[in-house]
């Protein structure tokens, strides 16, 4: 049968140990064995189903990352305990000293902060480039380089990677292409059009309740197992391990990812047309003026739209301020940073969640200071919300009020 992502998730069965609807969860930090022997094979790695201690897995851990290798259509995945805690034991195991990663220059900043400045420590450096430009993609490609690494809908800028090219690129040069999917899940599989690793920061729209910081890394059984590696796996060592309690929690709310994002998608959608429309300068994967409406197009499940983040440009941050405050007086949002909530989340890119970038090379990517981030939420009424975000915007002075209305 065809690989349909939410489908992959649907037909997973998991019972608790009374017959429970959902699994039991493992509330247990280590395991008894029965005998030495089968202590020792566990931690030699060669006792299948045999748990050893809760950093390493757990069972709670393994039915989350097995719900989301279905999603995303790879052999396995290990849980997190962050977004960050997924992408740096990525990067840590792929590379080491001397090694080097060819970067999308938009990405979120605190992956940027870490390549660009934490990195460098273990002399790992990176070069950030334009990810739409496969030719610049390639000429940053050194003897020494082992990642390919991007956003497949880019934060903030919603700049859209073409996977099956980089992919091509990653091949031919013997290198991991490394994808997050953080604002993209279910819309775009980026395993199926050729990435090696998949990461999530479940936090997100996963998740989707704002209460719980998460991550995954996707990717295959040989990859995730030197990962959990009790001698050299980032994972392990480096110790960003869920808590049970939180991946059945997780775990719960991944079953109604595929209706919030086909709400997310078509709310976001409405409120892109009518901003653009209205003559804001508007960035929306959906929409057509959009540079890579058409590659997106071509990786995405129609059925889970472009997803829910969108950009509008309101042309100085004092604007931005004003907009959003007014707007989350009117209770239509929250200035927050993160996204994936079912309210809608605002903020200001170039002074909360890119301010680790530094001013020309925010000018350079084009990142300016008017611009606003919104995570459109799962508003019944989205056209409600629309005539109340435009009020909004004519009170400021940024939209002029509609004539009909004047009159
Ligand atoms: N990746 C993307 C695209 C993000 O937007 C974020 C956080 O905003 C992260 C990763 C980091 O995730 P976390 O905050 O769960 O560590």
């Amino acid at each position: 049968m065809a690989f349909k992502p939410a489908n992959n998730i649907q037909d997973l069965q998991y019972f608790g140990e009374f017959g429970g609807v959902n699994p039991s969860i493992s509330d247990s930090s280590t395991y008894t064995f029965l005998s030495a022997k089968t202590m020792f094979d566990t931690f030699e790695g060669n006792a299948d189903g045999c748990y050893l201690y809760s950093r390493h897995s757990s069972p709670s851990n393994l039915y989350l990352g097995e719900a989301l290798a279905a999603m995303e259509g790879t052999e396995t995945a290990t849980v997190t305990a962050s977004g960050m805690g997924a992408i740096t034991p990525v990067i840590m195991q792929l590379c080491g000293a001397g090694d080097h990663v060819v970067s999308s220059r938009t990405i979120y900043g605190g992956t940027y902060a870490f390549l660009k400045n934490f990195a460098p420590r273990f002399n790992i450096e990176t070069s950030f480039i334009d990810i739409t430009k496969l030719d610049v993609v390639e000429a940053a490609i050194t003897k020494n380089t082992k990642i390919l690494y991007c956003e497949s809908v880019s934060n903030p800028l919603l700049e859209v990677a073409d996977i099956r090219g980089l992919a091509k690129l990653a091949k031919k040069h013997n290198l991991k292409l490394v994808v997050d999917n953080t604002f993209s899940p279910l819309s775009i599989s980026p395993a199926k059009l050729g990435a090696d690793i998949v990461i999530h920061s479940l936090t997100k729209f996963i998740n989707g309740s704002s209460d719980t910081v998460a991550g995954v890394i996707c990717g295959t059984q040989e990859f995730v197992d030197d990962l959990r590696n009790v001698n050299d796996g980032a994972c392990m060592l480096l110790g960003s391990t869920m808590d049970s309690l939180r991946s059945a929690s997780v775990l719960k709310n991944l079953r109604t990812l595929h209706i919030r994002m086909q709400q997310h998608s078509y709310n976001a959608t409405y409120l892109a047309e009518k901003f653009e429309a209205d003559g804001l300068k508007t960035v929306y994967p959906g929409l057509k003026s959009h540079p890579s409406h058409e590659l997106f197009k071509s990786m995405m499940y129609d059925k889970y739209g472009f997803g829910g983040m969108l950009t509008i440009d309101v042309g100085s941050i004092e604007k931005a301020n004003e907009l959003m405050e007014m707007m989350q007086t009117k209770n239509l949002g929250y200035l927050a940073v993160s996204l994936g909530f079912y309210k809608t989340l605002f903020s200001a890119p170039g002074s909360s969640t890119s301010s680790e970038i530094p001013d020309d090379e925010r000018e350079a990517m084009g990142l300016s200071d008017g611009l606003i981030r919104f995570s459109i939420g799962l508003d019944a009424d989205i056209e409600r919300t629309y005539t109340m975000m435009r009020k909004c915007m004519e009170t400021l002075n940024i939209l002029e009020t509609k004539t009909s209305e004047m009159v």
